[in-house]
Order: structure tokens, then sequence, then C-alpha cells
């Protein structure tokens, strides 16, 4: 695909794969492979990585790809993806140590059981903590700028960051931190609640969302931000788009602002049915609806 040769990539102790399916990995299951797929085995093995690679590697970070379309070419350099040793999750008083690996549920299912309230919402966001910090992820009302204290991360050339809220630059869904920095780890604190009360607040909420959303379908969550005094799966329905279909792709049924691959999708589907329903909105209301989902890689 590129030039990057795992030869020319510094000494980890984590692991290097070439030219690596990225398919399996994201919740499209659609799209292209990571020219070199990198596993750190720890914090200082990642941090030492981007301190020695070459200035010119261009590194991208990947979660379980919940809100991620990659394009059939797939991502030139290497793609970091942070595995099961960043997963730690630790309950210390009202607050929440989580490794940017861990899944936003298991998170809030730790909260539950400690009697921390205000964490629910996670339980209902299919990513990991890394992408819900970048993401600014959130559902009914809460985000996680709510429950925030600090988070960890380490920069393209191996540096340190410890980040306060006023350094996260958290806006509806996106934080501004700089897009060469990955999120190792981070800590978030909520109320003291009831376990069983807090419980029966995220098995509601899991219980509406499967009946609202294609949660169990080949997706990668809302496509669109929802303009500023709009919906767009509205819009999108306004503009005669549900169900709409091309190729493998489909405009879900069950909520208009969701893309699905009906099972042989290519990235190029999803995409150009996305760009189609954007015009088709765009003509109907005026409206220019904006991505969500973070496309990345080469057509
Ligand atoms: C069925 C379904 C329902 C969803 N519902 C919601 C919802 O209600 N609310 C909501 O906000 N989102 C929702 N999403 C979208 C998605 O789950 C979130 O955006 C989630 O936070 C993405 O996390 P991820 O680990 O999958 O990140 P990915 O999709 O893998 O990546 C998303 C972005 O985060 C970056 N990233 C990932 N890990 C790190 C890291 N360690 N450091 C720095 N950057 C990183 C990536 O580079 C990319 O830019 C939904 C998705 C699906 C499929």
């Amino acid at each position: 695909m590129m030039p990057h040769s795992r030869d020319a990539l510094p000494p980890v102790r984590g692991t290097y794969a070439e030219n690596a399916p990225l398919k399996d990995l994201v919740w499209f299951r659609a799209g292209g492979n990571a020219e070199i797929l990198f596993r750190p085995a720890d914090a200082d093995d990642l941090a030492t990585f981007l301190a020695a690679k070459n200035a010119d590697t261009r590194i991208s970070v990947i979660g379980v790809g919940s809100n991620l379309l990659v394009r059939d070419g797939g991502i030139p350099g290497v793609v970091v993806r942070l595995p099961g040793a960043f997963g730690k999750i630790v309950v210390e008083g009202k607050r929440i140590h989580a490794g940017a690996a861990a899944l936003d549920a298991a998170v809030a299912r730790q909260a539950a059981e400690a009697g921390i309230a205000g964490l629910e919402f996670l339980r209902g966001i299919p990513g990991t903590i890394g992408g819900a910090l970048r993401m600014n992820a959130g559902c009914y009302g809460r985000e996680i700028r709510d429950i925030f204290v600090e988070a960890t991360a380490i920069d393209g050339r191996g540096n340190r960051h410890v980040l306060k809220a006023a350094d996260m630059g958290f806006v509806y869904r996106k934080s501004q931190v700089p897009e060469d920095f990955i999120f190792v780890e981070a800590v978030f604190e909520g109320e003291a609640g009831d376990a069983a009360e807090i419980k029966a607040r995220m098995n509601a909420l899991v219980e509406q969302r499967e009946s609202t959303q294609p949660v169990k379908s080949r997706t990668g969550g809302s496509t669109f931000k929802n303009p500023p005094g709009h919906k767009s799966w509205q819009l999108i329905d306004e503009a005669g788009c549900r169900g709409l279909v091309r190729g493998g792709a489909q405009v879900s049924e069950k909520h208009c602002n969701f893309l699905i691959n009906t099972g042989d999708a290519t990235a190029a589907d999803i995409e150009s049915l996305g760009e189609e329903v954007r015009a088709r909105v765009k003509a109907k209301s005026g409206i220019d609806l904006e991505w969500e989902i973070k496309r990345v890689g080469v057509p």
C-alpha cells in the first residue's frame, strides 16, 4: 500500500501487523486495511514508540470503530489500537479510573455496582473510553464532560499530558485536544446513589435504545450531528430517505440517522449513500448536515 515497512519502525514490546484488516475491528464491518496495526504493550511502550518513530510516519488511533468509516483503500501509516492491557477499571470513592480501551458499558456497570450514579448514560454507548473522550460521547441529556475529572494522553512525540476539563475543549460530540494526542486513561466522577436504582435506570435506557435504534446492526451510530434546533433523523425522513439503498448500504428503516451495512457494503457504498442523504436534505430543507461519523483512510 505505502512505503512504511515494519523494519523501519522502532522496536517495541507490543505487536506490529502489516496490511492488517480493520473490517473485523469496526462496527460497520466494511472498509480496508491498516498499513501497519500497532498494539502497544502499555503506555510506556506507546510513548517510546511515538518518541522514536520517524517524524513523517503517519499515526492514527482507533477504538472499537463504533463511530468510524474506514475507506476501502485502508489507512496509510501506523494505526494504533490499544489492547486489553489499557482496559483496567478501578473504583475509588465516587471516582472511577478507566483505561482508554475500557468499554463505556463496562465502566457504567462498574459504577452501578459501586453505587455511583450519573454514569448510566455510558451503558448505551458502544465505544471505548478513548473514543468517548475524543467524541465527547453522550446520550439522553448527559455527556462525557458532565462526569469528567481528568485524562492522560500521549502526544505524537511521546510526551505525557494530564488534561483537566479546561484543556479538553469539549463541545457537542467533540473534544478539541490536538489530533495527535492519544488518550490512555481517564478519571470520572459521579454521585453517591443506590446500586439497584442505578441498575434499573441503566436497564430502562438499554430497552429504550433497543426499541428505537438498530443497535444490533452493522452501523456507525448517528451518522450526522443534529443541526442547532433540528433533529437529523427528522430532516432525513422529511427528505424521503428512510430505507434508501445504495449497494449494500441502507438508511435504517428503524432510525433514519443510522446507515447500515446490510451484508456486503463497501465503505464507498456507505459514504456515497451518506452524501446522497446530505444532498437530498439540503435540497428539501436548505440545511447542511455535518458528518458525526469519522471517515478515515483513502478511497
Ligand atoms: C449502535 C450505536 C449507537 C451509538 N450511540 C451513541 C450515542 O448515543 N452517543 C454517542 O455519543 N455516540 C454513539 N455512538 C457512536 C460511538 O459509539 C461513540 O462515538 C464512541 O465514543 C466511539 O468510541 P470508539 O471506541 O468506538 O471510537 P472509534 O469509533 O474507534 O473512533 C472514534 C474517534 O475517536 C478517536 N479515538 C479512539 N480512541 C482514541 C484514543 N485512545 N485516543 C484518542 N482518540 C481516540 C478515533 O481516532 C476517532 O477519531 C453509537 C454507535 C453505535 C454503533
